[in-house]
């Protein structure tokens, strides 16, 4: 299918010529168009702003590096990796790590995009980065992946540093990749920098709560929409897409709560169950077997049927542009929460507000993580650790309290929740721009 058929894909006719860099492929922006069309769309409510909008359409740098290893049979493989700073306005850049087959610049830009709006959304001291490397770790070795990691970890050290961008978990990545990556950055400076990553083991300058930290905000939000839409949380029946780090957690989280886990879908299927599925003994037969399916008391459905499963909140907590107009119209629950970063597309979005779904957009609902990856760089540079409660009512009250601000917004403004948000952070980012200033 050719971009112009694609009814999904965005007209770039629309955009001025100088909108997309020359490094992108004018004819297949790939996801950083969802990220061009968001900012589009919030353009009108920055007032005086717009003055700089264009900051926020190009990312601060951009750093594309050749990552060569020893594979086990003795030969040599290259992997691409990349790591873009796509603003530091506000404070250094921030942001994981993902290692996928399907990496490509356009969607680390739109994810370190993301996640300059998501550290205004909730207010951290920080701007935005991602980082990535096209590789499918699940066909390495550990000592494979260990080489790979502390490899990139080099190449990108002439740009990351614990007040410059600090690199955290994301897709594929984990507390282990993260102490790879501080021992490499540690051994290459000549000190141990521990504040050089978030996301890493509590034995070596984690923090506790980090790990389910995501998931967590991912149900705090969900709550609090809940509330405002009058849905109970006994009972409520909950569809997950993602049995990662993010859903299983959230899973979790919301089973505690009362809550029924009626569908989960993972990279090795869907199972459905009316009566509910108990997160952690999915988790133990994912453990087990290596898949979700045939999991006792569930039944495995198709892959496409996901989507239309009866259900009160959907939570796609996996990878980006997930609902899109193929499936959207399918979708009968009340109330999305966006677990995975970009999950819904612009159109899908348009579809789902016509439809009266509420979004909690991924900005917002999956800003736990980084938060409390905050809370670690803070924690490393005082060296001084909080205890788990601390840092889960910080979190928790962060999480509510940015929920129902930008829930104001939206109702003031009459717009989407992902507008609000848009609007908000934006005008951070942007309000700083303009107090900097341009220099020289
Ligand atoms: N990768 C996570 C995200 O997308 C966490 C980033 C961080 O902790 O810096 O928000």
């Amino acid at each position: 299918m050719t971009a112009t058929q694609d009814p999904d894909h965005i007209n770039q006719k629309k955009y001025g010529a100088h909108d997309i860099p020359s490094y992108l492929d004018p004819n297949h922006i790939g996801p950083y168009e969802i990220y061009l069309e968001q900012v589009e769309r919030v353009t009108p409510y920055l007032g005086k702003l717009a003055y700089w909008v264009e900051t926020l359409k190009r990312p601060k740098r951009i750093l594309v590096v050749d990552v060569p290893i020893h594979l086990d049979d003795g030969t040599v493989a290259h992997f691409e990796g990349y790591r873009v700073q796509h603003n530091t306005s506000r404070g250094p850049a921030k942001g994981g790590i993902r290692f996928h087959q399907d990496v490509t610049l356009s969607e680390v830009m739109a994810l370190s995009a993301w996640m300059t709006i998501k550290n205004a959304a909730v207010n951290l001291p920080y701007g935005g980065g991602k980082g990535g490397v096209r590789i499918d770790p699940r066909r390495y070795s550990t000592g494979e992946l260990e080489r790979l990691t502390r490899r990139y970890a080099t190449e990108i050290g002439l740009i990351i540093g614990p007040e410059k961008d600090i690199p955290a978990p994301d897709v594929n990545t984990n507390p282990q990749t993260m102490a790879w990556i501080m021992d490499t950055y540690s051994m290459n400076v000549g000190r141990t920098s521990t504040g050089v990553v978030t996301g890493k083991p509590v034995s070596l300058g984690g923090s506790l709560g980090r790990a389910d930290a995501t998931g967590r905000g991912v149900f705090v939000t969900g709550a609090e929409a809940m509330k405002k839409l009058g849905l109970s949380l006994e009972g409520a029946r909950i569809a997950i897409q993602g049995f990662g780090n993010v859903g299983e957690a959230a899973a979790r989280i919301f089973h505690q709560h009362g809550a029924k886990i009626v569908a989960i879908q993972d990279v090795t299927g869907t199972i459905h169950s009316e009566a509910g599925i108990d997160p952690a003994a999915a988790l133990e037969h994912l453990r087990r077997t290596g898949k979700i399916t045939e999991f006792p008391g569930s039944e495995e459905i198709q892959k496409d049927e996901f989507w239309s499963v009866d259900c009160d909140v959907l939570i796609p907590a996996a990878l980006e542009n997930q609902i899109t107009l193929a499936n959207a119209d399918k979708i009968r629950a009340k109330l999305i929460v966006e677990g995975a970063n970009g999950p819904t597309n612009p159109a899908a979005d348009d579809l789902l507000a016509g439809k009266g779904i509420t979004i909690v957009p991924d900005v917002l609902a999956n800003a736990g993580g980084v938060t409390v990856s905050y809370f670690e760089w803070v924690q490393d540079f005082s060296s001084f650790f909080w205890t788990e409660e601390e840092i889960n009512n910080r979190l928790d009250r962060i999480m509510s309290e940015a929920f129902l601000s930008l829930w104001e917004v939206k109702e003031k403004h009459n717009v989407t929740l992902r507008t609000a948000v848009y609007i908000v952070s934006c005008t951070r980012v942007l309000e700083a721009r303009a107090m900097r200033g341009l220099y020289p």
